[in-house]
């Protein structure tokens, strides 16, 4: 059987068109369909750090828990470290894709368990995924938490987490992910509930570990400008739709997608880093409706976007799922000659 070890000549992480559709049913409502991804393909190397970013109900969760394989896709591909892990592995993740595949949750206050040590989080770890090494398994706790900068790391590992702040519990956290030795880190909304003063210090912890070790991370968040600050490429999704993907420097200075300008502009009006664009949300209902999902509230809606939903297109070196742009064309900002 392939292993999932990591091999230099293979890139980190691949999706292919992942698909997932919940049916839901309220007492006095119909069943309803509701297309969480739609054909969502992405990648993410060694190295670097993708964002998936979007207004609550565009899906970026779901492809967290497909990643995560705590949903599993309707259809598509999902490899690490080129292995196709959903024929590897159908009914669930072996141990050895947790350990290469870890989270780090929104809540720093809820994903640690008051009742033990910091010690036992970061030790529990690092026996369940075999990285115990000669040198004993309690320094190797205190060496994880100097990594993520908490210091006198022996008098860490004997607190609580009751008695750490937002931002130190967050480090725990990260501590506990690093123990399995993983490849890619899921990040999702890693900073949303901590003050905004130690926001970026999140981030910059999570771009040293990126840089340092090499680590592949995936940032869900609602938030572009914190995917542009730690990602070095950002895919814009919209009701279950990759909307807008490109370089995150060029996408956010220049957004193409009528979508991806509105997430920016809610920051931009309402000083708020929650993306509200254009008001109402609606989550990814009715495979079957007709052109574009986003027409309704679309500032540039054209007759064709009522007909047509439209296909995702080159432009430039992003790729753009929108009528404005026909396939080749140069994307905003760019210099053209
Ligand atoms: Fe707006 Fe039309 Fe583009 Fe959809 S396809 S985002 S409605 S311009």
């Amino acid at each position: 059987m392939e292993t999932l070890e990591r091999k230099a000549q293979e890139p980190l992480l691949e999706v292919r068109g992942i698909r997932k559709t919940f049916v839901s049913q309220g007492l006095f409502r119909p069943r309803r369909r509701v297309v969480a991804a739609r054909d969502v393909s992405f990648g993410v190397d060694r190295g670097e750090a993708v964002a998936l970013v979007g207004e609550s109900g565009s899906g970026k969760s779901t492809i967290a828990r497909l990643l995560l394989r705590l949903e599993a896709p309707d259809a598509g591909e999902i490899r690490l470290n080129g292995v196709d892990v959903l024929e590897r592995e159908p009914r669930r993740a072996s141990l050895a894709y947790r350990g290469r595949v870890q989270m780090v949750f929104q809540d720093p206050f809820g994903s640690l368990n008051a009742v033990h040590d910091i010690e036992h989080h970061l030790v529990r770890p690092l026996k369940r995924h075999h990285r115990t090494n000669g040198g004993g398994v309690r320094a190797q706790a205190a060496e994880l938490l100097r990594t993520v900068g908490l210091e006198p790391a022996e008098e860490f590992l004997a607190r609580h987490p009751y008695e750490l702040s937002g931002g130190q519990r967050q480090r725990v956290a990260i501590a506990r992910a690093l123990a399995a030795d993983p490849d890619l880190l899921v990040a999702d909304e890693p900073t949303s509930m901590l003050d905004v003063s130690i926001r970026m210090d999140i981030l910059n912890l999570l771009a040293q570990l990126k840089r340092e070790r090499q680590l592949g991370i995936l940032l869900i968040t609602h938030d572009l400008a914190s995917a542009r600050y730690l990602a070095d490429r950002v895919l814009v999704l919209f009701r279950g739709r990759v909307v807008e993907d490109g370089r995150s420097g060029e996408l956010v200075e220049n957004p193409a997608h009528p979508y991806t300008r509105a997430l920016l502009d809610s920051i931009a009006d309402t000083g708020e880093e929650r993306a509200r664009a254009g008001g109402t949300r609606r989550s990814a209902t009715d495979p079957a409706e007709v052109g574009c999902p986003f027409a309704s509230r679309c500032p540039d809606v054209m007759d064709v976007c009522r007909e047509a939903d439209p296909e995702p297109r080159a432009v430039g070196e992003r790729t753009v799922r929108c009528h404005l742009y026909e396939e080749g064309a140069s994307a905003p900002g760019s210099v053209s000659g």
